[in-house]
């Protein structure tokens, strides 16, 4: 088994999806396909939720219509048989049919979760029955039959190997399968998301559950770059990543892929490729358990993170004073991304601020406590990196840019920095043009 796994731009428009077509059939034996919602769709479907949420009726009809004509359009451009059209076009009306309904519904979390995935839901429907216009022999699987995820952070992919096994034919083994990325069942039963972005992990979930061969992850760019294209000029592909590597990059901002992807092909050694759906005979990125090289790999960077001081003079080294800390936030189900420690002062970062005010008001009893919101976490891998050279260069580089903290030595090859947003741009570029364009520069041959 091989999941494939499109993006909402590689579905995008009807000439993107004849690419997707292509990439299905170029592979052998039986295929899951993911398929994220058309691009832009989710984040019209955000609107709506919103809308809903504040009880503005207003626009919501016509936000809704344009999503309507955005798939009709689709579906024009992709069967034009009357007939086959005809009677796809009666299935997707009573998807829409099903969707005005959610509109009118109260605003619950539950509605929203079932209107944020509509999009998978359309589009999902509409490419397996492409796909059949075509007679390439394809089922179409519900993602909340079999998509139990009960925990966002660790998933039993066993549970879902069990729901889906039964929706497999063992008899046809070449057999392409269609599914909606992104949506869940969580611990209540109910219907809800793994996130935005979250397409990516729906695939490796159902790797591991599936006991795949490999992972494709088709997207609009050309692999894994070495830092952030939509900030820094002269980046470019990285053949391969370690799964530690890339786990590392996507949970520190790496948008090409949803931050919590890796960790479910890690244990069953389960390799993920990264490969550009519109220029499919490039090389991609290839993650796995093989380690490539060694020294500084590549740069990301994640945005909206706080930092929170707590000072005290008394306590600090004091036995048990840093577990206290830890429950706070543990209690309060609030992950620490960095921290650093002196004699006097706690320095440690999260990301989701949802419980924020009562974080604060539970470590007042611990010392003072400083805030900084706007703050991003670069981060900079590569295998044995810090005992690169250039990895002590980092300060002399960034001489202009305040660094707030820095995590050195949690791993061997791992550096974080803590910047404030504002700066985030010009460090990300600082660190490329000094740590790989220079590096890049010394190798060229000067005959
Ligand atoms: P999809 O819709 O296929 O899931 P995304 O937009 O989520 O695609 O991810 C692909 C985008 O991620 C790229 O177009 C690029 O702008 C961005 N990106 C951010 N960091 C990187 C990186 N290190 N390497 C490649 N792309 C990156
Ligand atoms: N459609 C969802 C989103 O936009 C999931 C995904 O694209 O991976 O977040
Ligand atoms: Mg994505």
């Amino acid at each position: 088994m091989r999941v494939l796994k499109f993006g909402g731009t590689s579905v995008g428009t009807a000439e993107s999806i004849y690419n997707v077509r292509d990439i299905i059939q170029s592979v052998q034996g039986p295929r899951m396909i993911v398929l994220s919602a058309m691009s832009g769709v989710t984040n019209y479907l955000v609107t709506i939720t919103e809308m809903i949420k504040n009880g503005d009726q207003g626009e919501i009809q016509a936000l809704s219509n344009e999503l309507k004509t955005k798939h009709i359009d689709l579906l024009e451009k992709l069967i034009t048989n009357p007939a086959t059209n005809k009677s796809v076009r009666t299935g997707l009306n009573n998807l829409f049919k099903e969707f005005d309904s959610l509109l009118l519904h109260e605003y619950s979390e539950n509605n929203t979760n079932r209107i944020l995935t509509f999009g998978e839901t359309l589009l999902t429907y509409i490419f397996s029955e492409y796909l059949s216009s075509f007679q390439i022999n394809n089922t179409l699987l519900d993602a909340k039959r079999f998509m139990y995820v009960g925990n966002l952070e660790n998933p039993d992919t066993s549970k879902i190997a069990n729901r889906i096994a039964p929706l497999l034919h063992k008899a046809e083994s070449d057999m392409i399968y269609i599914t909606q990325g992104f949506v869940r069942i969580d611990k209540f039963n109910r219907v809800s998301t793994l996130k935005r972005g979250g397409s990516d992990y729906t695939a490796t979930i159902l790797g591991a559950a599936l006991n795949a061969d490999e992972v494709q992850i088709w997207t609009d760019i050309d692999g894994f770059h070495n830092n952030d294209p939509r900030y820094v000029e002269d980046t470019h592909p990285l053949a391969n990543l370690t799964f530690e590597e890339a786990a590392e990059l996507a949970y520190f901002g790496a948008k090409i892929l949803h931050p919590q992807t890796i960790s479910p092909v890690i244990d069953k050694n389960i390799p993920i490729y990264l490969k550009n759906t519109f220029t499919p005979s490039l090389q991609g990125t290839k993650i796995s358990s093989e380690i490539n090289g060694s020294g500084l790999k590549a740069i990301s960077a994640k945005d909206g993170i706080t930092a929170i001081k707590i000072k005290s003079n008394r306590m600090l080294m004091a036995h048990g004073f840093l577990k206290k800390i830890f429950e706070i936030f543990d209690n309060l189900e609030t992950a620490i991304d960095m921290i650093t420690t002196s004699e006097i002062a706690i320095s440690l970062t999260i990301d989701d601020t949802k419980n924020l005010d009562q974080i604060l008001n539970q470590l007042q009893e611990y010392g003072d406590i400083t805030v900084e919101m706007d703050h991003s976490i670069i981060c900079i891998v590569g295998e044995g990196l810090i005992k690169d050279p250039n990895t002590f260069k980092l300060f002399e580089i960034l001489n202009e840019i305040p660094v707030r903290m820095i995590s050195y030595g949690g791993s061997f090859n791992n550096v974080s920095l803590l910047v404030a947003t504002e700066n985030k741009v010009s460090a990300l570029k600082a660190l490329h043009k000094n740590l790989f364009l220079q590096k890049e520069k010394e190798f060229v041959p000067t005959h």
